[in-house]
């Protein structure tokens, strides 16, 4: 960019969205659009995407037309942008003629800035014939790793996309994810007609998310309610595998007292938009969902998101985690995992009707994920190297960080019990090989009792080796058959098992594992005990911070809007911090844009001097 024009940048995200200066990637992006040139932009969730496009859009002559997948998150975007003294709309299934006939006025009056779209609505004949007559600045297809059939988001209509290639020529597209590995981008390049564009891949690293994971006892779901309890007063996403689960999960966080709601698929859409409205809006709701609904769940202040059930893949594991903290505050990913669900992932792989090299790649996702999961090392350095970068260090401040867990070398008794589940056959469940390993399987058959493997395992308790058993699941050297909910274990990959038995392959675990049958009072570790304080590294005046929460929440009401799309909670702390005296100090604030200090500045002003806000 020349240096004109990137002054001229910087001065539009000082004044119109309150930033001091570009973050990461945005500059470069954002010259590369500035020059009319197509991008792909892979920026972490919370890297600031969005100003990508939106300020190309108000830079560039013409309109800038966004592609996004989901109703609720255009929602968001546009009435940020509004905000902000904006000039956005969108154009969806859900606009109401007058509002729709008064958006096309203003697309071809010239006096909107950005208009958001979503792809199956942008692709209808009249709509594109429509369009192809006003100039356009950019095309931002938000989400771009929808067009990927190797994702977890895959959707048809992206494929479509590549059109806009041929209908806009001349008008710079921008394709932005955050999550996309090699093969994906890939995808994208093609599906997107991208040809060559540039490519600009930011680090991985979410340095506000700490990451923890746990295998669950039972269903977990005692844990995720004490999980969630400590964390009452913060809004948060509680990932549930199926829509029975999210339903008996909310209910039993109510009954707890936490405002929780359920939000899947199956419920009407007036009960569902109801309840992300009102999770949007509020500053400590739960919403406790299902992840096909993951895309709609979207909001910058949510402070954890629980796996009650484990994502699907890492891709899917990052986004989903990668929820939490979009404000850059302080946020919680916590993923509770078990045999089971691995056993059940793979074998839902098995009722598809794949390809052998679809279905070979989404096998190794799975086992890629609980191998993350269950592995001892630094987790965010182990989904960054996932997604290809180099030179990582470990993050700090994730569980295996912050309390690694004590491996012990458990070559012998690997042996063991895999030589016991190898002369039983497979016919048994991890109940019966336990106990059998200790000599304790009530009225055995003499052929039982004759086993050479019979009780020698009496160094270990049952819970011990209950969560070895797990662990050589996740390595894939055990197998677990579901059998209609009554689970086999049988021997797994047969290399790798040989090499354990010759001594070649050594086996690490750890005993006591964290949650063996929730004796271990639960993730109480220091470390994680001091993140359940709210906001850890702010310093600022208490009182001033929840008078001015207070005080967004009423302004958020008064509007109809949601509560971040006013201020954020950084800048509300950032504010409670610095005390500013007058508008200039105010507006030196990070998020205080021109339109807020002129809507807002008096009413914020009044709270730091300790008075009465105008107007209430
Ligand atoms: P995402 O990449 O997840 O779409 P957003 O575009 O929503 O992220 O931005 C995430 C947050 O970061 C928003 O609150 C936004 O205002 C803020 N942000 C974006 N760019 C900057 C910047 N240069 N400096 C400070 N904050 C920024
Ligand atoms: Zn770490």
């Amino acid at each position: 960019m020349s240096d004109d024009s990137l002054q001229e940048a910087q001065e539009v995200l000082r004044r119109v969205f309150g930033h001091a200066g570009f973050r990461g990637l945005q500059a470069p992006v954002i010259a590369e659009v500035m020059a009319g040139r197509p991008a792909l932009a892979v920026l972490p969730t919370g890297g600031g995407k969005s100003v990508c496009y939106q300020i190309p859009a108000l830079l560039r002559p013409g309109l800038g037309l966004v592609v996004s997948p989901l109703i609720a998150l255009m929602a968001d975007q546009v009435a940020g942008l509004v905000q902000a003294g904006v000039g956005a709309a969108r154009l969806d299934s859900l606009t109401a003629p007058e509002d729709r006939a008064a958006t096309w006025a203003r697309i071809e009056a010239g006096t909107l800035d950005l208009l958001y779209v979503s792809p199956e609505g942008l692709l209808q004949p009249w709509m594109l014939e429509r369009l192809s007559q006003v100039p356009l600045s950019v095309i931002a297809i938000d989400e771009a790793h929808c067009v990927s059939q190797w994702g977890h988001d895959f959707r048809p209509e992206y494929r479509l996309l590549g059109r806009l290639a041929e209908v806009f020529p001349g008008v710079p597209r921008l394709a932005v994810t955050a999550t996309a590995d090699a093969r994906t981008r890939q995808d994208i390049r093609e599906g997107l007609h991208l040809g060559a564009a540039r490519e600009f891949v930011a680090s991985f690293d979410r340095p506000e998310l700490a990451l923890s994971a746990e295998r669950k006892a039972g269903t977990g779901r005692k844990r995720v309610l004490e999980l969630a309890k400590a964390r009452r007063d913060r809004p948060g996403v509680i990932y549930a595998g199926s829509r029975d689960g999210t339903e008996a999960l909310a209910a039993e966080l109510c009954a707890a007292g936490l405002p929780a709601m359920a939000y899947h698929a199956g419920l009407d859409r007036d009960l569902r938009e109801r309840r992300l409205a009102g999770f949007l809006a509020s500053d400590d709701a739960v919403m406790v969902a299902t992840i096909a609904f993951g895309m709609g769940v979207d909001k910058p202040d949510v402070r954890y998101v629980i796996h009650a059930d484990p994502p699907a893949s890492i891709e899917a594991y990052w986004q989903e985690v990668g929820r939490a903290g979009r404000d850059g505050e302080p946020a919680e990913g916590i993923t509770l995992y078990g045999a089971a669900d691995m056993a059940w992932a793979l074998r839902r792989l098995d009722g598809q009707a794949l390809s052998d090299e679809v279905r070979a790649v989404q096998v190794r996702k799975v086992r890629q994920l609980y191998a993350l999961l269950d592995g001892a090392a630094c987790r965010t350095a182990a989904v960054r190297r996932y997604f290809g970068e180099e030179g990582v260090a470990d993050c700090g401040r994730c569980d295996n960080c912050l309390d690694p867990p004590k491996a012990e070398d458990l070559t012998l008794q690997a042996q063991k019990v895999l030589s016991a589940a190898h002369r039983l056959n497979g016919r048994f469940g991890r109940g019966r090989l336990v106990e059998h390993l200790l000599g304790k399987t009530r009225e055995p058959s003499a052929f039982e009792a004759g086993l050479s493997t019979f009780g020698v395992g009496a160094e270990l308790s049952a819970g011990d080796w209950r969560g070895l058993i797990d662990q050589l699941i996740f390595d894939g050297l055990l197998r677990e058959d579901p059998n209609e909910g009554r689970p086999l274990i049988g021997l797994g990959d047969a290399g790798a098992v040989r090499a354990v038995y010759r001594g070649e392959r050594r086996v690490e675990g750890r005993l006591a594992p964290r949650h063996p049958d929730g004796s271990r009072d639960a993730g109480a570790t220091p470390a994680r005990r001091r993140r359940d304080g709210p906001g850890t590294d702010f310093e600022g005046d208490p009182q001033l911070f929840a008078a001015l929460r207070a005080w967004r929440r009423a302004e958020a009401v008064r509007q109809k809007a949601p509560p971040y799309v006013i201020f954020s909670d950084r800048t509300l702390a950032e504010i409670a911090t610095r005390k500013p005296a007058d508008a200039a100090a105010l507006s030196r604030v990070s998020g205080v844009g021109e339109s807020k200090l002129a809507r807002y500045g008096p009413a914020v002003l009044a709270l730091v001097a300790g008075e009465v806000p105008p107007g209430d």
